[in-house]
């Protein structure tokens, strides 16, 4: 009888805390690792990982699936790439309340219905209902709850609106929601003053959840930007997630070294700041948000609206359309050749894509600089996210390839990093920082997520030409001990469940 239900034998295990690897048998029943090491006992089923890597699985600590996880449960996408965990509801964008989520994901969803949840404890209960192929972790997206109470008002919320949105954040906490996140160059998070964030931000004080936050500024604004995220946490008590950390536009290229810099002066003062990066050159966002943060802007800017762009410059070549779902012609185009091809200035261009489209189109943007990615990859404050949108033919490649590309091209063929350092920037590091309990380590008693590549050969091949193109290298994958993707084919297994802080 065999002893154990599988056997990972003869690999390479990285154990995700950053110990360099060391070759060992990895031995699982039922949803756990039961032992590492030299395993006499058989398994059920035994997989050959000689010459492989096996790895704690990898947690997206930047995602953007809420809806996806439930509409597109075998998230093929970011399991082919080894993600285990998917942490949702990033940028102040969230799916509470209700009638507000459904409204915000339209944009990705043209046409979305769905039965209704009861606030985040119904949200998790609907994950594990529906059981996606990977775990999910939820944030509270500030901008939705606000959205849900004030609306689009450019003012402080009034005390009957901070009260519903406090009693939204505390039922999520309670129902273990990882932390809340703001997305402050969007509406309606952009006219949020800073202190109505920290108000929330308490109710998260003593362990109960950290602060994410896609920032008011990565250009010109950077490290005011990052000053401010700094604030809410160390006011509030609660731990700090710089989201997808950068400097935009070509003018700003070189800040990183300077918000790094405040990033380590304030966790030399005990503040626990941290950041997330997807290794890439080109962000992606609605369109609608790049107009309305002063790119190709033809009316001018309301005065109580920042009068200089979050974004830095922005060049119409440089915006790349990923998903139109109105006119899906324009996917694929740039916002130059849309221009050219209707002679049209860019900003008159841009008014007829708002025009048709409203908020629902969704842009490639390049605007980093490659040796800022290298500098802050580099950072040992920086995980991986992939910031993946699920939208149109042509999306942001990180969304199928963002974890290999780090691996492979960014620790084996560039040596940016080392392989355990970039390991533990995908496992150990995220599980820490959001409290996801015995995951995000690969030793006995931990939850058997596991990804077995071959450290050789992997590699991402989408491109923002063809993006929906799964990576190369990854043999296996499982998520609570059930294979989900194996020789480079999803298996269909829907093994996930909603992860609740701290349980
Ligand atoms: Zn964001």
């Amino acid at each position: 009888m065999a002893a154990y239900d599988l056997v990972i034998r003869g690999g390479t295990v990285y154990d995700g805390a950053g110990a360099d690897g060391v070759r060992a048998d990895v031995a699982i029943t039922g949803d756990r690792v039961q032992a590492v090491g030299d395993i006499a006992g058989r398994g059920a089923v035994e997989l050959d990982a000689t010459g492989m890597a096996v790895t704690p699985g990898f947690i997206d600590v930047h995602a953007h699936d809420d809806i996806a996880v439930l509409l597109e449960p075998e998230m093929a996408c970011k399991v082919m790439q080894g993600v285990t965990t998917d942490i949702v509801g990033n940028c102040g964008s969230g799916v509470v309340p209700f009638g507000e989520g459904m409204m915000r994901f339209s944009r990705m969803y043209p046409g979305l219905t769905l039965p209704s949840w009861d606030g985040y404890p119904g949200y998790l209960d609907r994950v594990d209902e529906i059981a996606p192929s990977c775990n999910v972790a939820v944030l509270m997206g500030q901008g939705t709850l606000r959205m849900g109470t004030a609306g689009l008002e450019r003012r402080p919320a009034t005390a009957d609106e901070l009260a519903q949105m406090l009693a939204w954040v505390q039922a999520g906490r309670d129902a273990g929601a990882v932390g809340l996140s703001t997305g402050l160059i969007y509406e309606p998070g952009r006219y949020t003053p800073t202190e109505e964030i920290v108000t929330l931000a308490r109710e998260l004080a003593g362990g109960h959840g950290l602060y994410a936050s896609h920032m008011r500024n990565e250009a010109g604004g950077l490290l005011d930007a990052v000053r401010e995220a700094i604030h809410v946490g160390e006011t509030a008590g609660i731990p700090v997630q710089i989201s997808h950390h950068k400097a935009s536009g070509p003018e700003h290229w070189g800040r990183v070294r300077d918000s790094l810099l405040l990033i380590e002066q304030a966790r030399a003062r005990g503040v626990d700041v941290t950041a997330d990066q997807y290794p890439y050159t080109a962000g992606s966002t609605s369109f609608y948000a790049v107009v309305q943060n002063g790119a190709f802007r033809k009316t001018a800017k309301a005065a109580d609206e920042p009068q200089e762009s979050g974004l830095g410059t922005v060049r119409a070549e440089d915006v790349l359309f990923a998903s139109c779902p109105r006119r899906p012609e324009w996917e694929g185009q740039t916002l130059a050749a849309l221009a050219e091809a209707w002679d049209l200035p860019p900003e008159d261009a841009a008014e007829r894509i708002l025009d048709v489209e409203g908020q629902a189109a969704f842009v490639v943007i390049f605007m980093m600089d490659e040796g800022d990615v290298r500098t802050v990859l580099r950072h040992p404050t920086t995980m991986i996210g992939s910031d993946g949108l699920i939208a149109g033919e042509k999306p942001h490649p990180r969304l199928y390839g963002c974890f290999p590309r780090v691996l492979g091209r960014y620790a084996r063929d560039e040596g940016v990093i080392d392989l355990a350092t970039a390991v533990h920037k995908m496992t150990g590091m995220p599980a820490t920082k959001f409290q996801l309990r015995d995951r995000g380590v690969l030793r006995p008693g931990a939850f058997a997520d596991i990804v077995v590549f071959d450290p050789t050969t992997i590699r991402d091949t989408a491109t923002y030409e063809e993006p929906k193109r799964y990576p190369e290298g990854i043999r296996a994958v499982f998520v609570n001990g059930v294979a989900v993707a194996r020789d480079g084919a999803h298996t269909g297994a829907r093994a996930g469940r909603a992860l609740r802080r701290g349980r």
